[in-house]
């Protein structure tokens, strides 16, 4: 027996290492600084975070060229710190959480805001603002035995050299080791998975011919450029 229509395998770059991660799950954490929470405009601030999650061959490595997707007019970006999982397991406590992640990286929560507040609105799911075609675009991963968890690292985003995003890691409301803990308490964490860990403020539009450069202190940089979509 054959497989049909196998697609190829998702991986990203290890800086430092020829071996390439293999990335299996994409999980998001939605509402994770209280300043994005504002500029959304969204409920109550006490309201815990939450998870969603991209197709795992929504990843776009930094370098690439990323088509405007369609179905939108307000494609918006999102900087985010990633945590690379490398030994999986449920109900993480979050004393042993670190002692789970391979590594770190720079990430875009790359959005369709217009469909993701129309979705909000109509009380409907999330996906069509977030779960996209090369909406998640990542950074070389850095393994955590050269960066320790980077907890209080500026994070910035600039867009065409003008910086649009600017905050600390500190400022996340649950922090690496409390966003496993409460990821594994409701899905089993395996090797390969990615997690997006939530934006600060400053989100904002982007349009073909844009390019925009995401970086964390100590991390390897991201740089993507918008272009026509097809
Ligand atoms: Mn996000």
């Amino acid at each position: 027996m054959s497989l049909l229509f196998q697609s190829a395998p998702v991986s990203l770059p290890i800086t430092g290492a020829g071996d390439r991660f293999a990335v299996r799950r994409i999980y998001c954490v939605g509402r994770n600084y209280v300043t994005h929470i504002r500029e959304m405009k969204e409920g109550d601030e006490r309201d815990p975070p939450f998870f969603f999650q991209k197709p795992t061959d929504a990843v776009v490595e930094s370098g690439s060229a990323v088509p405007y997707p369609p179905a939108t007019s307000d494609l918006q970006f999102e900087v985010e710190l990633v945590v690379a999982i490398g030994e999986g397991g449920r109900d993480i406590a979050v004393a042993d959480a670190l002692g789970h992640v391979f590594g770190y990286a720079v990430g875009i929560d790359l959005t369709r805001r217009d469909l993701q507040v129309e979705a909000r609105a109509m009380q409907r799911p999330w996906e069509p603002g977030k779960a996209f075609d090369h909406s998640a675009p990542c950074g070389p991963i850095v393994p955590a035995a050269v960066i320790p968890a980077p907890l209080a690292a500026t994070i910035v985003l600039e867009v065409n050299e003008e910086t649009r995003q600017v905050a600390s890691t500190a400022e996340m409301i649950w922090n690496v080791p409390e966003i496993i803990a409460n990821l594994s308490a409701a899905y089993a964490l395996s090797p390969g998975d990615l997690i997006f860990t939530g934006t600060p403020a400053g989100v904002g539009p982007v349009v073909p011919g844009d390019t925009i450069a995401a970086r964390i202190d100590g991390l390897a940089p991201l740089t993507i450029t918008i272009v026509e979509g097809t």
